[in-house]
């Protein structure tokens, strides 16, 4: 037997060296011979998964991933261990299952299947002790080395995704979203006028241009379809766009000698649809601008999905000048009780005064998240818990105070229950929300319309009442 003068055997008379070379040849053996099964019972099990289903299909799996899985297996345990190529091989494999998508536990899960087989098959075969633990951590190297190249590259590659996808809903949504409302509003109008002029002034026999073709007809069929995504809004324009081509522009054209009631009783029909389109569109794009300013339409919160980044933001700032940071959380009492004796909409109204009376008791530059449906969280920045309170505590009786208007000129009165937790240097934003969640949780179970500071044990009530 013989050694390299730096290296010891790991087991008396056991030659590692020659091992993991025997143990490599073995692998890419049992490989080569199994490698078909292997990636069938791979996209079997892969397949199974709801989750899976979505992005693949059967024959697309049958025709290019069992070949090129199998490749790629022959590959990371060839013998010759070829390394620049699969360094490469790997990270657009990352790539890859980051533009579709393709959740990364999947492949964790995957990876660790084909481990598990291919442990079994060296179990299985015959061959020497130290060959078989060899070719174990071989098998184990290889894998997790090309699942950490691929997961390095598919987390740039979402990054990169999530960046574009952003991008890509600004530019559709318009990043001039009002000069885009107005030229629309414009071109309904200049419709309506070169409708009306040519049904009246212009011609013996006249020709009506329908609403649906019209530079307005073209921007809804094509524009307006990515901007409001399944608004019902959308639906409602459509509609009328479609009974104003179909059934008053024809009525119009034969009614036209007529000078009595008739014409002017469609010409009425016609303006009031043109002003129902008008109406609705100015609210999708109010809906559309709020959406684009980060704020939720109902209440004027802002959208939770900017939380992460102005949470995370505001936690550095904090470590970075040594300032205290605040998080309240806020959840409005029986609720529920409000919607089932007025119903939804007036339930709506009451909640969107409930975050009028947060926005009016904050600070201009404290951040009011929409977090729930009836429930806030509040970013208090440059404020120690002490002080939050005093903040959270006039809410809490502002609130208990406020006389919220209902449709009918009625008046309804709510509570809230308030928790609170003071940022403690940890950088992950979402402990402190569990904190001040868990200290909501204890206003609750306190009995309701108070507020609860979080402390590092458990919650301390400042208020009982
Ligand atoms: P409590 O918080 O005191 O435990 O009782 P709750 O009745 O408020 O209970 P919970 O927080 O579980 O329920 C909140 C209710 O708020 C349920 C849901 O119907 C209603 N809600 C949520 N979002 C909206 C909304 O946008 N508009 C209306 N009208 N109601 C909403
Ligand atoms: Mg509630
Ligand atoms: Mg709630």
């Amino acid at each position: 037997m013989k050694l390299a003068d730096d290296q010891e055997p790991a087991t008396p008379g056991v030659d590692t060296h020659a091992a993991h070379a025997r143990a490599v040849v073995v692998l890419s053996a049992l490989v080569a011979t199994h490698a078909g099964r292997l990636v069938r019972s791979f996209y079997a099990a892969f397949l199974a998964q709801p989750e899976a289903k979505s992005f693949l299909d059967r024959e697309v799996v049958e025709t290019r991933l069992v070949p090129s899985l199998e490749r790629w297996l022959g590959e990371l345990f060839s013998v010759s261990g070829e390394v620049d190529g699969a360094v490469a091989t790997q990270r657009r494999i990352g790539e890859i299952h980051a533009r579709i998508k393709v959740p990364f536990h999947l492949v964790m899960a995957g990876s660790a299947l084909l481990k598990r087989e291919l442990s079994g098959l060296l179990a299985a075969a015959e061959m020497e002790c130290a060959t078989r633990v060899a070719a174990l951590v071989h098998l184990n190297e290889r894998m997790d080395w090309a699942l950490s190249l691929m997961s390095e590259a598919y987390m740039q590659g979402s990054v990169r995704r999530a960046q574009v996808d952003e991008a890509f809903r600004l530019f559709a949504i318009g990043h001039d979203i009002t000069l885009e409302r107005e030229t629309q509003h414009a071109a309904l109008m200049e419709w309506l006028q070169s409708t009306l002029f040519t049904l009246f002034e212009h011609e013996v026999e006249p020709v009506l241009k329908p609403l649906g073709k019209s530079p307005f007809g073209l921007w809804l069929h094509h524009r307006a379809g990515l901007m409001f995504q399944g608004s019902q809004g959308l639906n409602v324009i459509r509609d009328n766009v479609r009974r104003i081509d179909a059934d008053l522009l024809p009525q119009l054209l034969r009614a036209r000698g007529d000078r009595g009631g008739l014409l002017r009783e469609l010409l009425a029909r016609l303006r009031g649809t043109v002003e129902e389109i008008k109406f609705v569109l100015s609210d999708l794009f109010q809906a559309a601008i709020g959406a684009e300013g980060g704020r939720d339409p109902l209440t004027q919160a802002l959208n939770r999905r900017f939380l992460p980044t102005i949470l995370g933001r505001e936690i550095s700032l904090a470590d970075q000048g040594d300032l205290p940071l605040t998080v309240v959380m806020v959840d409005v009492d029986h609720f529920k009780q409000v919607n089932d004796r007025w119903g939804h909409s007036t339930g709506d109204l009451v909640l969107q005064q409930v975050a009028g009376v947060i926005m009016d008791t904050v600070r201009f530059n404290d951040f009011v998240f929409r977090y729930g449906g009836e429930e806030f969280l509040i970013v208090l920045v440059e404020t120690p818990a002490e002080e939050a309170a005093i903040v959270a505590e006039r809410l809490r009786a502002q609130m208990e105070e406020r006389k919220l208007r209902l449709a009918d000129g009625s008046f309804v009165q709510v509570t809230a229950s308030i928790g609170i937790a003071a940022y403690k240097g940890h950088p992950d934003y979402a402990r402190l929300i569990e904190a001040a969640d868990r200290a909501l949780y204890r206003a609750k179970t306190d009995g309701r319309n108070r507020v609860v500071i979080a402390t590092d044990e458990s919650a301390a009530a400042v208020e009982r009442r």
